[in-house]
């Protein structure tokens, strides 16, 4: 018996070092895999992945996004597509199921949860072992099909999920995500320790809600904290890869599920994916 017959990613993935205790996408050939995350909730970790998967549609890369976010789903609200469903479909052997994930306005491959489940109100109340089982089986059974990119939303924390996608899938970098408040970067800092310990490679880090903006001058007013986004930056040991303003008319685009026009006709955040890409 080879070492790799009981491997649920036998045959879709290279043998090559530690790629073989790595977890692969059967139906998909991905380029580049990035997880965005954070220590604390709240903070914008969902908001950086969606407008991250925008940002890269716009200069003409295949995007997919995996919400991670198992108990906190909300990629689908923010590309406002909470009321669509992806489709499971039978794969090839009795016992195998594939999910046709949902696409986005413009053409982002979406899966989460909420998009298997009947009802997005309807709660997960399952214990870690199995909340890790449905996520390895969204990443490796979803119907990617070719993609540049693939952003996966993980929740808060360094928690089992964190775990299981640093460790167990074929991660290209992290982003961090923080607010300007040092509570918010001690909690920050643990995340980065722990990708630190595993050898995931981290990009940098976005500040989210760093400052608002003068509506009659150009004045940036930083509401959490006096210090600039370079010294959280400096403190976290990572490049600063954007700092995000806290933008209202976001928010409600968000909010009304038309953040995809928006973005792609006012907001211009091609400044955060320059390191990434
Ligand atoms: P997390 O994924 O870290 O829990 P979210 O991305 O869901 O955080 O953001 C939390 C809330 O803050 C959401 O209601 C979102 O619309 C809002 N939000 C996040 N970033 C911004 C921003 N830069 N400007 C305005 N609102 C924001």
């Amino acid at each position: 018996m080879s070492k790799c017959d009981n491997c649920a990613s036998k045959g879709s993935c290279s043998t090559v070092g530690d790629s073989c205790s790595k977890l692969f996408p059967k139906f998909g050939n991905i380029k580049s895999i990035i997880g965005i995350i954070s220590g604390k909730g709240g903070v914008g970790k969902s908001t950086v992945t969606g407008l991250t998967a925008l940002e890269l549609v716009k200069q003409g890369f295949s995007v997919g996004v995996l919400d991670a976010d198992i108990t906190g789903p909300s990629m689908p609200r923010f590309f406002g597509i909470q009321d669509k469903r992806a489709q499971i479909l039978p794969g090839e052997n009795k016992d195998e199921i594939r999910f046709e994930p949902v696409r986005s306005n413009s053409g982002i491959k979406v899966i989460s949860l909420n998009l298997l489940t009947q009802e997005e109100e309807q709660p997960v109340i399952w214990r870690g072992p199995v909340i890790n089982g449905v996520l390895n089986q969204m990443f490796s059974d979803t119907i990617w099909g070719e993609l540049d990119y693939l952003l996966i939303d993980m929740p808060p924390g360094t928690g089992d999920i964190a775990l299981t996608v640093m460790q167990s899938f074929p991660l290209t970098s992290l982003i961090i995500v923080s607010t300007p408040q040092d509570m918010v970067s001690m909690i920050v800092k643990k995340v980065v320790i722990m990708a630190q310990k595993l050898n995931v490679p981290i990009s940098g880090v976005v500040e989210n809600m760093s400052y608002v903006k003068c509506g009659s001058c150009e004045e940036k007013i930083r509401l959490f904290s006096k210090k600039t986004a370079e010294e959280q930056a400096q403190y976290l040991g990572l490049p600063l890869i954007a700092e995000l303003p806290m933008d209202l008319d976001l928010t409600e685009s968000m909010e009304n599920g038309e953040v995809e026009r928006y973005i792609f006709n006012t907001f211009n955040y091609k400044n955060i994916i320059g390191k990434i890409v």
